[in-house]
């Protein structure tokens, strides 16, 4: 099983996966292994929900890190969790594939678009192999209506620019380039 689960900044992407896992783990306890990838330097060593909810995790630095270091852990986790998955090579769906092929469930969250609504390619590629897919929304913070798209609030040319409510902030379709 390959779950995703997407959407904008701020629509709760990480408390829904620690949630989910910790209802999984509860009700089956299964074991699991969560990764974050290096570039994400918020957290190191844990993903953290804006309501404080946390759940330790491995720092990598690409794709074939975690195939690595899933196969060193004896028994095999039933869970593998990649956060922030728009910040690695697109070599991850190829990972996350084998890994489901090989009976562990993955779940996997993260943005699906950039500044412009340009897509994550390993974000793209990760929801055509997905078995489920949950589409986080947020309001835009200009009209009001649900959204999925994210916008910078300062210049920058950077495609990976870390930051919060200070440089972004949610804008639906029709209010993505007003000032
Ligand atoms: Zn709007």
């Amino acid at each position: 099983m390959i779950l995703v689960i997407t959407g904008p900044m701020f629509s709760g992407k990480s408390e829904t996966l620690i949630t989910m896992l910790k209802t999984y783990i509860t009700n089956q306890d299964k074991g699991f292994v969560a990764f974050k990838h290096k570039m994400d330097t918020r957290d190191v060593g844990c993903i953290k929900s804006r309501s404080g909810k946390s759940i330790e995790c491995i720092m990598v630095q690409d794709s074939n890190h975690i195939t690595d270091i899933v196969k060193q852990i004896n028994p095999k986790p039933h869970y593998v969790v990649i956060d922030e998955v728009h910040f690695f090579d697109v070599g991850l769906a190829d990972v996350v594939s084998s890994l489901s092929n090989n009976d562990i469930n993955v779940i996997c969250s993260g943005l699906k678009t950039g500044e412009g609504i340009k897509p994550f390619n390993t974000t793209a590629q990760l929801l055509a192999i997905a078995d489920e897919i949950l589409l986080l929304k947020r309001e835009c913070a200009s009209c009001g209506k649900q959204t999925v798209f994210t916008k910078r609030t300062v210049d920058s040319k950077d495609e990976f620019l870390v930051g919060d409510m200070d440089i972004y902030e949610n804008r639906c379709r029709k209010c993505y380039n007003k000032a």
